[in-house]
């Protein structure tokens, strides 16, 4: 009889490589861990949020199947600000997800004049996106506090920056001034436009989902509790309603859109408000939540019996209405219009409100389809297409730094 053998054993698998993306802002953390492979596929294995940093620190977090991998609050001793969180994240991650990390993207609101792709980065980098902080003040230190502890604590490991800006750096000039003195905007003061990796996700999607406008003239509204509309032009984007911060353009959650420069100065010379006072108002106190006195989020307006509440959604409507108009014009005409982000995704009653009011733009809803939350919500005769597509700014990054570190990006750029 021939010996008794065991079968080989086989080598314990590989760990899997992966990226980070993170997305740091003043009170959470946000991040998602990507399988890759070298076909350059990406498959989301763990997306979480640190929360309430500094105030009520929980962190949470799924898996592929959305089922939760942890739901643990820390005391505000322990987690007191942002390095303390990417830290106490870190950890657990390490912990728990046994992936052998080949790079890390940073979602950077800021890219400033220079940078119109995602860029790899250096100290060298990182000091030159220091300077944009006075553009981005409340955001832009936040994004770089993770990359300069990660740099410093695993200076081998990549990590790219990919900017909400880069996308809108193809302007044409007249979108890219203000009418100030020319030295106003060599210094910076600039119309940027943002939610640019939401766009340009979004812009990658069209030939798929919508290939008879992706080459033609489209607004996509980005509709969250930040929100921004941009006007696309084969896939391009060439204007936006956002400018200089993230202030400008539609009514948002607690922002309140475009306002005259005057009010500004009233705030300051007539009720003395100092310049942090009316940061607060314009940042936090508006929008939405300015309007109704009750509360920023859609959801809870359209709950409400209040007049105020209506009247904030009114307003929503109107200006998403607006601007709408705007960029028609700056894309002389429309073919298709995009729905996205929080509110566009999910609010089907927004959606119907919007749609309703871009009669005159040759928008003709489709209301089953609508209320499905198809892909395509408008009618076959309507002149515009009307689609919902889900935005993935994660992805975007991901696949961003998926290209600078294998060279890809590059090669295309070459
Ligand atoms: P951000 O990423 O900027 O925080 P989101 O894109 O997640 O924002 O959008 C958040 C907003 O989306 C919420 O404030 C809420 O108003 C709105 N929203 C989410 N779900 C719904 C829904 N089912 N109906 C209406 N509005 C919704």
């Amino acid at each position: 009889a021939p010996p008794e053998t065991s079968p080989p054993s086989l080598p314990d698998a590989l760990p899997i490589n992966a990226i980070l993306v993170v997305n740091a802002g003043s009170s959470s953390l946000k991040f998602q861990v990507f399988a890759t492979d070298a076909s350059g596929q990406l498959d989301c294995l763990v997306k979480g949020q640190m929360d309430g940093i500094g105030t009520r620190p929980r962190l949470r977090a799924t898996g592929p199947d959305k089922k939760p991998l942890i739901d643990q609050s820390y005391s505000v001793e322990k987690v007191p600000d942002l390095p303390a969180a990417t830290q106490e994240t870190g950890d657990w991650l390490r912990q728990t997800q046994k992936v052998n990390l080949v790079a890390v993207g940073h979602r950077v609101v800021h890219g400033g004049p220079e940078y119109s792709r995602p860029v790899r980065l250096t100290a060298d980098v990182v000091a030159q996106l220091e300077r944009y902080v006075s553009l981005a003040p409340l955001h832009q230190p936040n994004n770089l506090a993770p990359i300069r502890t990660l740099l410093s604590r695993r200076p081998e490991l990549p990590q790219v920056a990919c900017f909400d800006t880069a996308f809108h750096r193809d302007h044409p000039k007249v979108a890219d001034y203000y009418a100030l003195p020319e030295r106003f905007y060599k210094e910076g003061v600039r119309r940027y436009g943002f939610h640019g990796l939401s766009y340009e996700y979004i812009a990658q999607r069209l030939p798929d989902v919508a290939p008879n406008i992706s080459k033609g003239r489209v607004i996509v509204a980005h509709l969250g509790s930040g929100a921004s509309m941009c006007a696309l032009a084969n896939g391009r984007s060439i204007e936006s309603t956002l400018g200089f911060t993230a202030l400008d353009g539609l009514a948002m959650g607690t922002r309140p859109g475009q306002l005259d420069p005057g009010v500004v100065l009233y705030l300051i010379a007539e009720k003395g408000m100092t310049p942090a006072a009316v940061q607060d108002l314009f940042y936090k106190e508006s929008g939405l939540k300015g309007l109704s006195g009750i509360s920023n989020d859609v959801r809870e307006l359209q709950e409400s019996a209040d007049p105020k509440a209506a009247f904030a959604l009114d307003y929503f409507v109107y200006r998403v209405s607006l601007f709408a108009g705007m960029l028609a014009a700056a894309l002389g005409g429309l073919d298709g219009f995009v729905f996205t982000a929080g509110i566009g995704e999910n609010s089907a009653t927004m959606r119907a409100r919007i749609a309703e009011k871009l009669g005159w733009l040759g928008v003709t809803l489709d209301v089953d389809a609508n209320t499905a939350r198809k892909p395509l919500i408008s009618r076959n005769d309507s002149r515009v297409a009307v689609y919902v597509i889900p935005t993935n700014e994660e992805l975007m990054i991901a696949q961003h730094t998926l290209a600078l570190i294998s060279g890809r990006a590059e090669r295309a750029a070459e």
